[in-house]
């Protein structure tokens, strides 16, 4: 049956695939495809991981009959046989190989693929006791996988065989916590839905960074789905089609080639300047995640990086936080990797959608107003010490900026130097090499546009956060799908606070960039030009969208109308208009 669900447009484009349905905790499993001759060999990973665990739990069996207390573990002993029951299940032992087989997915992806899909039937069921019976399912899913960890597969490692399957996969999950999204990164989908999320939430912006389609906030689409469905994100709607019949199916694909040619158009402006008509040059800056996001930025020609979000080294660690080598390694690797154009290095920004651990909690009442950015950096300094040492290493590699999240007080501006001086002494007494940093401060916080003379005093560029900004000023969460319609960008409020801050900066001199995503957007790139914005920095797969803009304005005609728009109190019918 077709059907469709609606939710938020948070990265453009069409995807067309099967259903993947993915819990997010099983989300770290690798993805990825076997060939056909590394099926047999797959399908042995996956009964030598079953009878792994069947021995494990008979050796555990023979444990309790040994003890003294026979009688009080005969509740346990019980759940053994269960578990030892469903293990030797030929019908779920077929199921998973199914998924290897006919699919050729590789052991773990197998395994969960399986569970997903069971877990439903299990879902429905009536009897309460049957019902049960899921959790002992996932347990055993789990031990599974353990084992399957200490026995690398045979082409684990190797770049994924996508050869061998034909049909693409579009992953559909409850949530996916950024942390999961970095995963995603190195995996097969060419696209996502998931049923919470809102269009700058962390999620939304990783996957525009891969610029894949992606739907959030589609409410219950991971309970409508079915494992293996053929699916549609059409990421410019918001719509994830389910099951769509032949005649939609070749319109989306038709949608598709328009899109590939439109952007092999684009491709013509990447060593084009980014000059205005009027002459007036503009930085086109890259936002990444990860060292290895340098590639893409060069490759569509940024002049540097205007925002490194660190916190992607930090989660997902089980709380293990790297240390100072392993980040300075990174940051040298993202500065080497810019072969001299600038880095604007942020310190790191978890807390609220970003935990540190997808799996922890957060108890806080309301996570976006409390500890997170540069107020957890406060809060742990020997952490937040080690964060600057290793900046301060990789800038003696190249030219880096130092950028601090969510800085709303003076006393914060206090002791952020305090801090950084700090860090230099204690490299100085290691006799370690460190290069001079630019110090920056996102505008993200409406107190901190506010205040913009008190930044200037103390910092050496600006950078607004219009994510955070729009957040903070209209009161919304920005993960929240139940208000995501109120997200908007052109609210006059936030278009004074934004243009505010660029006019104050001008007339100082100082550096102002804008890093959020409203700098990606290009209906939104004339009307920053015509408040004075000549630093834009954004996900490279936007950049050359945005450059296309630029090259067809003319900032002496753009003044006076941004003027007006902003002080209009219909933006956006301005806009349009
Ligand atoms: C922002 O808030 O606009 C921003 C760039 O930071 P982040 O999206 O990482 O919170
Ligand atoms: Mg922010």
């Amino acid at each position: 049956m077709t059907f469709s669900v609606h939710g938020q447009a948070v990265s453009r484009g069409i995807a067309i695939g099967r259903a993947v349905l993915v819990a997010s905790s099983r989300l770290d499993v690798a993805h990825y495809f076997v060939t056909t001759e590394q099926v047999d060999a797959e399908l042995q990973r996956l009964s030598d991981a079953r009878d792994r665990v069947i021995e494990e739990l008979q050796r555990m069996q023979l444990g309790l009959q040994k003890t003294e207390a026979r009688e009080a573990h005969h509740e346990l002993n019980a759940l053994l046989d269960v578990h030892l029951m469903l293990l030797e299940d030929k019908q779920l032992q077929e199921g998973a190989a199914y998924w290897v087989q006919e699919r050729h997915y590789n052991a773990e992806w197998a395994l969960t693929s399986h569970l997903e899909q069971i877990a439903r039937q299990f879902d429905e069921m009536e009897d309460p006791y049957l019902r049960e019976r899921k959790s002992d399912l996932e347990q055993l899913t789990e031990l599974q996988l353990r084992q399957l960890r200490g026995v690398p597969s045979p082409v684990a490692g190797q770049p994924p065989a996508s050869a061998s399957q034909d049909d693409p996969l579009v992953l559909v999950a409850h949530d996916l916590s950024p942390a999961d999204m970095l995963q995603f990164k190195q995996s097969v989908f060419v696209g996502f839905a998931t049923d919470v999320g809102g269009k700058t939430s962390h999620t939304a912006i990783v996957a525009r960074s891969m610029d894949i389609p992606a739907v959030v906030g589609g409410r219950s689409a991971s309970q409508l789905v079915q494992q293996d469905d053929w699916v549609i994100i059409d990421g410019d709607a918001g719509i994830l089609i389910v099951n769509p019949s032949d005649t939609v199916r070749a319109e989306y694909e038709f949608r598709q080639r328009e899109i590939m040619l439109q952007r092999g158009r684009l491709a013509h402006i990447k060593n084009t300047p980014a000059v205005t008509l009027d002459g007036e040059r503009v930085e086109l800056l890259a936002n990444i995640e990860q060292p290895t996001d340098t590639v893409p930025a060069l490759s569509v020609s940024a002049v540097g990086v205007g925002l490194f979000r660190t916190e992607f080294l930090f989660m997902g660690r089980s709380g293990k936080l790297p240390d100072e080598a392993e980040q300075y390694q990174a940051y040298r690797a993202a500065v080497e990797g810019m072969h001299g154009l600038p880095v604007t290095i942020r310190t790191v920004d978890v807390g609220a959608d970003k935990p540190l651990d997808r799996n922890a909690r957060d108890d806080h009442l309301n996570p976006a107003l409390g500890q997170r950015a540069i107020r957890w950096s406060l809060s742990e300094p020997a952490m937040f010490l080690t964060q600057l040492r290793a900046i301060l290493r990789a800038a003696a590699h190249g030219k880096v900026n130092l950028l601090f999240p969510l800085v709303a007080h003076r006393h914060e501006i206090l002791q952020i130097k305090d801090m950084l001086a700090k860090a230099q002494q204690q490299l100085d007494l290691r006799g370690e090499v460190y290069g001079p940093v630019r110090l920056g401060a996102m505008i993200e916080v409406p107190a901190a546009a506010l205040t913009v003379p008190m930044f200037l005093k103390h910092f050496d560029f600006l950078s607004i956060g219009t994510n955070d900004l729009i957040q903070y000023t209209l009161a919304i969460d920005r993960v929240d799908e139940s208000v995501s319609h109120l997200y908007d960008p052109l609210h006059p409020a936030i278009l004074q606070l934004v243009a505010g801050t660029i006019a104050e900066c001008r007339a100082q001199g100082k550096s102002i960039s804008v890093c959020g995503e409203m700098a990606g957007d290009p209906t939104m790139t004339r009307l920053l030009l015509g408040l004075g914005l000549r630093s834009f920095s954004m996900h490279p797969s936007q950049i050359l969208a945005v450059k296309q803009q630029i090259l067809r304005s003319d900032t002496r005609k753009l003044r006076t109308w941004a003027q007006a728009v902003v002080s209009s109190e219909d933006p956006a019918g301005q806009i349009a208009g």
